[in-house]
Protein backbone atom coordinates (compact mmCIF):
# COMPACT_ATOMS: atom_id res chain seq x y z
CA UNK A 1 0.00 0.00 0.00
CA UNK A 2 1.02 3.47 -1.01
CA UNK A 3 0.63 5.34 2.26
CA UNK A 4 2.05 8.56 0.39
CA UNK A 5 -1.37 8.67 -0.70
CA UNK A 6 -3.39 9.07 2.40
CA UNK A 7 -1.09 12.60 3.18
CA UNK A 8 -2.72 16.07 1.47
CA UNK A 9 -0.38 18.78 1.00
CA UNK A 10 -1.62 22.37 2.07
CA UNK A 11 0.27 24.99 1.63
CA UNK A 12 0.49 27.99 3.13
CA UNK A 13 -0.70 26.39 6.52
CA UNK A 14 -0.39 27.60 9.12
CA UNK A 15 1.43 30.28 7.48
CA UNK A 16 3.18 31.49 4.41
CA UNK A 17 5.42 29.28 3.21
CA UNK A 18 4.80 26.31 4.90
CA UNK A 19 3.88 23.11 3.37
CA UNK A 20 1.59 21.26 5.95
CA UNK A 21 1.44 17.29 5.62
CA UNK A 22 -2.44 16.80 6.75
CA UNK A 23 -2.48 13.59 7.90
CA UNK A 24 -6.23 13.19 8.58
CA UNK A 25 -6.99 11.20 5.28
CA UNK A 26 -4.84 8.47 6.94
CA UNK A 27 -6.63 8.56 9.79
CA UNK A 28 -9.45 8.61 8.06
CA UNK A 29 -9.10 5.13 6.72
CA UNK A 30 -9.22 2.03 8.40
CA UNK A 31 -6.89 0.53 5.89
CA UNK A 32 -3.82 3.12 5.81
CA UNK A 33 -4.11 3.54 9.77
CA UNK A 34 -3.63 -0.32 10.04
CA UNK A 35 -1.02 -0.74 7.67
CA UNK A 36 1.22 2.61 9.41
CA UNK A 37 0.60 0.98 12.52
CA UNK A 38 1.43 -2.06 11.71
CA UNK A 39 4.97 -1.13 9.99
CA UNK A 40 5.73 0.95 12.84
CA UNK A 41 4.99 -2.02 15.19
CA UNK A 42 7.53 -4.18 12.76
CA UNK A 43 10.18 -1.56 13.14
CA UNK A 44 13.49 -3.49 13.84
CA UNK A 45 14.73 -1.49 17.50
CA UNK A 46 15.11 -4.35 20.27
CA UNK A 47 13.06 -4.49 23.26
CA UNK A 48 10.26 -2.33 23.97
CA UNK A 49 8.91 -1.41 27.21
CA UNK A 50 6.86 2.11 26.46
CA UNK A 51 5.80 4.13 23.94
CA UNK A 52 5.82 7.76 24.26
CA UNK A 53 4.43 9.96 21.70
CA UNK A 54 4.05 13.91 21.48
CA UNK A 55 0.91 16.15 21.69
CA UNK A 56 -1.56 15.84 20.08
CA UNK A 57 -1.03 14.13 16.36
CA UNK A 58 1.96 12.09 17.72
CA UNK A 59 -1.06 10.64 20.32
CA UNK A 60 -2.76 9.16 17.32
CA UNK A 61 -0.23 7.40 16.25
CA UNK A 62 1.49 6.23 19.75
CA UNK A 63 -1.61 5.00 21.51
CA UNK A 64 -2.17 2.27 18.69
CA UNK A 65 1.42 1.42 18.25
CA UNK A 66 1.47 1.05 22.23
CA UNK A 67 -1.62 -1.26 22.03
CA UNK A 68 -0.52 -3.42 18.92
CA UNK A 69 2.94 -4.11 20.74
CA UNK A 70 1.37 -5.19 23.84
CA UNK A 71 3.03 -2.04 26.08
CA UNK A 72 1.87 0.92 28.25
CA UNK A 73 1.53 4.35 26.62
CA UNK A 74 3.15 7.64 28.01
CA UNK A 75 2.24 10.69 27.00
CA UNK A 76 5.03 13.96 26.45
CA UNK A 77 2.50 17.16 26.54
CA UNK A 78 2.95 20.99 26.28
CA UNK A 79 3.65 22.52 30.14
CA UNK A 80 1.00 22.74 32.47
CA UNK A 81 -1.04 19.97 31.26
CA UNK A 82 -0.26 17.04 33.22
CA UNK A 83 -1.93 16.92 36.04
CA UNK A 84 1.13 14.87 38.41
CA UNK A 85 4.65 15.60 39.07
CA UNK A 86 6.39 16.06 35.59
CA UNK A 87 10.32 16.59 34.23
CA UNK A 88 10.46 19.85 31.04
CA UNK A 89 12.89 20.10 29.05
CA UNK A 90 13.11 23.15 26.76
CA UNK A 91 14.53 23.65 23.26
CA UNK A 92 14.82 26.17 21.00
CA UNK A 93 12.51 27.26 17.85
CA UNK A 94 12.97 29.60 14.88
CA UNK A 95 11.88 32.27 16.98
CA UNK A 96 11.96 31.90 21.09
CA UNK A 97 11.42 28.54 23.29
CA UNK A 98 9.19 25.95 24.01
CA UNK A 99 8.76 23.05 26.14
CA UNK A 100 7.97 19.65 26.67
CA UNK A 101 6.67 17.65 29.93
CA UNK A 102 6.38 14.24 31.01
CA UNK A 103 5.53 12.39 34.37
CA UNK A 104 7.98 11.15 36.46
CA UNK A 105 7.27 8.00 36.92
CA UNK A 106 5.86 7.30 33.15
CA UNK A 107 9.04 6.02 32.70
CA UNK A 108 10.40 3.69 35.31
CA UNK A 109 14.77 3.78 35.16
CA UNK A 110 16.42 0.95 32.40
CA UNK A 111 12.98 0.94 30.52
CA UNK A 112 13.37 0.74 26.81
CA UNK A 113 10.85 3.95 25.09
CA UNK A 114 10.22 3.79 21.56
CA UNK A 115 9.11 7.50 21.09
CA UNK A 116 7.05 8.24 17.90
CA UNK A 117 5.43 11.50 16.37
CA UNK A 118 3.45 12.24 13.14
CA UNK A 119 6.54 14.38 11.78
CA UNK A 120 9.86 15.03 11.84
CA UNK A 121 10.70 18.39 10.39
CA UNK A 122 13.54 20.56 12.27
CA UNK A 123 13.76 17.47 15.18
CA UNK A 124 13.50 19.60 17.97
CA UNK A 125 10.60 18.49 19.63
CA UNK A 126 11.91 14.98 19.72
CA UNK A 127 15.56 16.17 20.61
CA UNK A 128 13.53 17.35 23.41
CA UNK A 129 10.83 14.25 24.36
CA UNK A 130 14.29 11.43 24.29
CA UNK A 131 15.94 14.20 27.29
CA UNK A 132 12.51 14.28 29.32
CA UNK A 133 12.92 9.96 28.72
CA UNK A 134 16.43 9.98 29.56
CA UNK A 135 14.99 12.47 32.71
CA UNK A 136 13.67 9.46 33.86
CA UNK A 137 16.44 6.93 33.49
CA UNK A 138 14.57 5.55 30.31
CA UNK A 139 16.24 4.22 26.82
CA UNK A 140 15.67 5.87 24.02
CA UNK A 141 15.24 2.03 21.65
CA UNK A 142 14.37 4.90 18.84
CA UNK A 143 12.38 7.69 17.17
CA UNK A 144 9.72 6.95 15.02
CA UNK A 145 7.83 8.78 12.51
CA UNK A 146 5.45 8.52 9.67
CA UNK A 147 6.37 10.79 7.65
CA UNK A 148 10.19 12.39 7.74
CA UNK A 149 11.09 16.37 5.64
CA UNK A 150 14.23 15.38 4.76
CA UNK A 151 14.99 18.48 3.28
CA UNK A 152 15.42 19.88 6.94
CA UNK A 153 18.09 18.68 9.18
CA UNK A 154 15.82 17.06 11.83
CA UNK A 155 18.09 13.78 11.39
CA UNK A 156 20.92 15.66 11.91
CA UNK A 157 19.71 17.29 15.27
CA UNK A 158 18.98 13.33 16.60
CA UNK A 159 22.24 12.55 16.06
CA UNK A 160 23.32 9.62 17.69
CA UNK A 161 19.88 8.48 18.21
CA UNK A 162 17.78 5.97 15.87
CA UNK A 163 15.69 7.72 13.92
CA UNK A 164 12.77 5.67 11.74
CA UNK A 165 10.35 7.14 9.26
CA UNK A 166 7.29 5.47 7.09
CA UNK A 167 7.57 8.11 4.46
CA UNK A 168 10.47 10.29 3.04
CA UNK A 169 9.58 13.32 1.92
CA UNK A 170 12.74 15.05 -0.01
P1 LIG B 1 10.00 19.81 14.67
O1 LIG B 1 10.18 19.97 16.15
O2 LIG B 1 10.45 21.00 13.91
O3 LIG B 1 10.58 18.52 14.15
O4 LIG B 1 8.43 19.79 14.41
C1 LIG B 1 7.72 18.63 14.56
C2 LIG B 1 6.29 18.89 14.97
O5 LIG B 1 5.69 19.96 14.25
C3 LIG B 1 5.49 17.66 14.68
O6 LIG B 1 4.79 17.32 15.86
C4 LIG B 1 4.57 18.02 13.54
O7 LIG B 1 3.27 17.66 13.89
C5 LIG B 1 4.66 19.52 13.38
N1 LIG B 1 5.06 19.94 12.01
C6 LIG B 1 6.17 20.64 11.67
N2 LIG B 1 6.22 20.90 10.36
C7 LIG B 1 5.13 20.33 9.81
C8 LIG B 1 4.61 20.23 8.47
N3 LIG B 1 5.24 20.75 7.41
N4 LIG B 1 3.46 19.53 8.28
C9 LIG B 1 2.82 18.99 9.34
N5 LIG B 1 3.24 19.06 10.62
C10 LIG B 1 4.38 19.72 10.87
Amino acid sequence: MDLARYLRDVPDFPKPGILFKDITPMLGSTEAMREAIERLGRLDVGRVDKVAAIESRGFLFGVPLALRLGVGFVPVRKPGKLPWKTHRVEYSLEYGTDAVEIHQDGVRAGERVLLVDDLLATGGTMGAACKLVENCGGIVAACAFVVELCFLPGRARLQGRRVESLLQVR
